[in-house]
């Protein structure tokens, strides 16, 4: 008897779960669970793309040569070794239908982003997870984690949920190390957060095994707009353009991404609220006894004594109406991991969080 049936591996997906936006009979909910920019979008970038809601019976460009001349000009980078995807989860999506399927094994760490997994799976291959030190990517425990069947290693850097970065010569010899025919990716989704990080051009320039991604959804402040980047060795970027979709980038989040990445003013002042707010946050946590490490992103672990205390926790948060996220699925239960928000959030976040510890419930 026919039965339909998917590829293998696609049942063995857990569905991604996004950070709740809503808390039932709260009013006045403060979202701190996705690391989006609570300043939002530059202005520029919101007037651009009503600029272009104009012209949306067109279809978009398809070589999204406007946006990567852009991109190459702020960055210094060759728009030839550029694509863009819809959000930066399509180029590793892309990278893994590419390079991975089955019998081969995609690599990433202990608390790396579950998009790897997923993405691994959807193309069939075997995701394999090594540890990290201390909630911080360990190069030697993925170096030891290739084989001969090893495509892909992810890593973000900064890390998310980690918030934890690694450095530039660490990231080296990860690349040096690893197997001929194995592809190296840096996810820089947080990179807008450390002011003067090239996000790990340099190295890609010097080596033909590494690529990064790049979004718009965190600092810039367009997660709804869908819109990312890659950059890597022409070669690869030429492979991923095979399978991407011609108009896979609407004409609205190029025109908002163009304008977000030529104001640079407003990435700069962004960068210094975010740095500012998030050691107000990270010392007001720790005065109360909630530790957590030095975070390079714009968002911070905190870590309370048990799973039961981070649960108890979130839900008084959740009753106050500030949302932040669990994540026990990226094996650390006994964390919340805390999204910068404004002056004003922080400070409810930080007030509510003292308050639990000394007994509110
Ligand atoms: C948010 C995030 C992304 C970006 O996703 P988009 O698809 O670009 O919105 C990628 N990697 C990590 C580690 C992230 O936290």
């Amino acid at each position: 008897m026919n039965k339909i049936t998917p590829q293998p591996g696609i049942m063995d997906i857990t569905l991604y779960q996004s950070g709740a936006a809503h808390v039932a009979g709260v009013s006045n909910v403060v979202k701190m669970s996705s690391n989006e920019n609570p300043l939002g979008a530059s202005p520029r970038a919101i007037e651009a793309m009503q600029a272009a809601a104009a012209g949306v019976h067109r279809y978009p460009s398809s070589d999204h040569a406007g946006l990567r001349g852009a991109i190459g000009e702020v960055h210094g980078l060759n728009p030839e070794q550029i694509i863009c995807g819809a959000g930066s989860d399509e180029i590793i999506a892309f990278l893994c239908q590419c390079y991975a399927g089955p019998g081969d094994e995609v690599l990433y760490t202990e608390h790396g982003f579950s998009m790897y997994r997923i993405s691994a799976l959807a193309a069939g291959a075997t995701p394999v997870e090594v540890r990290e030190r201390e909630r911080v990517t360990d190069v030697d425990a993925l170096l030891e984690g290739c084989t001969d069947r090893t495509k892909l290693v992810f890593i973000a850097n900064p890390n998310n949920p980690t918030g934890t970065m690694i450095s530039e010569g660490e990231v080296a010899r990860l690349a040096d190390g690893l197997p001929k025919g194995t592809l190296l990716v840096l996810d820089g989704a947080y990179a807008e957060y450390v002011d003067g990080f090239d996000a790990g051009a340099a190295v890609i320039d010097a080596r033909s095994n590494i690529i990064m991604t790049r979004t718009f959804s965190k600092l810039y402040g367009l997660g709804g707009a869908r819109i990312g980047w890659g950059y890597g060795p022409a070669s690869v970027i030429d492979v991923l353009n095979r399978v991407r979709g011609p108009f896979n980038v609407s004409s609205v989040a190029l025109a908002g991404a163009e304008a977000a990445i030529r104001d640079l003013d407003y990435v700069t002042s962004c960068r210094a609220e975010n740095t500012k707010w998030r050691a107000w946050l990270a010392d007001a946590l720790a005065e109360v006894g909630v530790s957590s490490d030095i975070s390079c992103t714009n968002f911070i672990l905190a870590r309370f004594g048990s799973q039961t205390e981070a649960e108890a926790c979130d839900l008084y948060l959740q009753k106050q109406g500030l949302i932040v996220r669990r994540v026990a699925g990226y094996n650390l239960p006994e964390a919340l991991r805390i999204t910068i928000g404004d002056e004003t959030s922080c400070r409810r976040l930080a007030q509510a969080v003292k308050d639990f510890k000394n007994g509110a419930t």
